[in-house]
């Protein structure tokens, strides 16, 4: 009562806030990993893993900070720290690249990002954006100024639409974002999608942010294909990595940017007023997982791998439909055969209060109306947590006489 009535007064008193940010209501990540802790649910919404990343790099961290130092490292990163974001890029793709003037340091690749959209967009630019997204893109651009020109995937296929892609290119064009793989859906980008892609940033004199923050989370004996190592596109494109996502250590918040000079810089603005540094010793551990051989890079998509077919297998035997996952952390599964009254987020909601096993919405990565009987399950979870999980939903499912609808 007493905080109700703080509540209202501070509304009365106070001026509005920034319209952009105030029409966005809380990420949806942070929703449902809450609502999974208030319900004691198993959270396999939000993107993490539940085992910490190698601990040798985590070794690392703590001697970098007891060695230190522990002041403000150079701007755009520890010397160690871009000196091995540019050998990973040649030894993994055969990228040239200069560590003093192609490479930045960030704090997580959610700050590369906000970065590229700081540092590049003019008001009244257009942004080309493939739907679905993961939600820090839009409300960055729209404060810059941009303007989000959505083309859609949509679910089973998520193939990408030739004509609607080149229809949203313009003379205004200056960005493409492009999520290879992709969050939520794992889909990785083929040849052809990337050349066509490359095409239209060639033709319209435009740019790509290239989100890969799922870089080495690409499986059945695929590899990761930078849109950077593509004819013409090494002086377009904006190349975005995290050190969560790589060594499985998402608290952490390092992430790598690499692009040419004359990108780099304007985008070095946005970093040196947004955060100008990050941690030292997570960097100095960064520089040393980096230059792990091959085998850990192998290694962890094939663990990754290995959990999303196990997962899947419990997922179908529960009665959802599993849509293929090329990459990332993530499944995605039709819930319509289970008869289920309701939409995707009052789904999610349902069987996180009522299975007690968390999901995240496929609408939440919409800016319109999503497709609406779609959701994202994490996959990077204990073998014991996901066999849990599979069979919490089954025995939920089976407890329910279809088609009565749930309620
Ligand atoms: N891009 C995508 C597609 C993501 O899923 C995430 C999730 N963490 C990020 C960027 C942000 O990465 P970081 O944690 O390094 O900020
Ligand atoms: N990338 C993570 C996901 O998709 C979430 C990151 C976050 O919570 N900001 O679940």
């Amino acid at each position: 009562m007493h905080r109700d009535r703080w509540l209202c007064y501070t509304k009365a008193v106070m001026k509005p806030a920034n319209s952009i940010l105030s029409g966005y209501g809380t990420t949806i990540f942070e929703v449902m990993s809450k609502l999974a802790a208030d319900a004691g649910a198993i959270n396999l919404g939000q993107g993490f893993p539940d085992v910490d990343g190698p601990e040798d790099i985590r070794r690392k961290a703590a001697e970098a900070s007891i060695d230190g130092p522990n002041q403000y490292p150079r701007m755009l990163g520890v010397p160690e720290l871009r000196s091995a974001i540019a050998t990973h890029n040649r030894v993994h793709y055969g990228l040239d690249i200069d560590a003093e003037r192609e490479v930045m340091v960030t704090s997580g690749a959610t700050e590369a990002l906000a970065d590229c959209f700081l540092g590049l967009i003019e008001p009244g630019d257009e942004v080309v954006l493939i739907e679905p997204l993961f939600d820090t893109y839009i409300p960055i651009i729209r404060m810059a100024g941009g303007i989000p020109k959505l083309v859609r995937l949509e679910p089973p296929e998520w193939s990408l639409p030739k004509a609607a892609l080149e229809a949203a290119f313009s003379p205004k064009t200056k960005l493409l974002v492009l999520n290879s793989p992709q969050n939520p859906n794992g889909k990785v980008f083929d040849d052809a999608e990337l050349d066509l892609i490359a095409r239209l940033l060639i033709k319209h004199d435009a740019y790509a942010v290239c989100d890969e923050v799922y870089e080495h989370l690409v499986f059945d004996g695929r590899r990761h294909r930078p849109l950077m190592a593509r004819p013409g596109m090494r002086e377009r494109c904006i190349r975005i990595g995290s050190a969560g996502k790589t060594f499985s250590l998402t608290g952490w918040k390092v992430g790598f940017v690499t692009a040419a000079p004359g990108l780099l810089g304007p985008i070095a603005k946005a970093h040196q007023y947004l955060t100008f540094s990050t941690a030292p010793n997570l960097q100095s551990a960064a520089a040393y997982g980096l230059g792990k051989d091959r085998s850990y890079f192998d290694g962890l998509a094939a663990e990754m791998s290995a959990k999303r077919d196990r997962l899947a297998a419990g997922l179908a035997a529960a009665g959802f439909g599993v849509l293929p996952a090329a990459g990332t952390y993530f499944l995605t599964c039709d819930v319509s055969p289970l008869g289920f009254n309701g939409d995707d987020t009052d789904f999610c909601r349902h069987i996180t209060t009522e299975a007690k096993v968390a999901a995240v919405p496929m609408s939440a990565f919409y800016e319109g109306k999503g497709p609406d009987h779609y959701v994202r399950f994490c996959f990077c979870k204990k073998d014991e947590v996901l066999d849990e999980a599979a069979a919490r939903l089954k025995r939920h499912f089976a407890g329910i006489l279809r088609p009565s609808p749930i309620t």
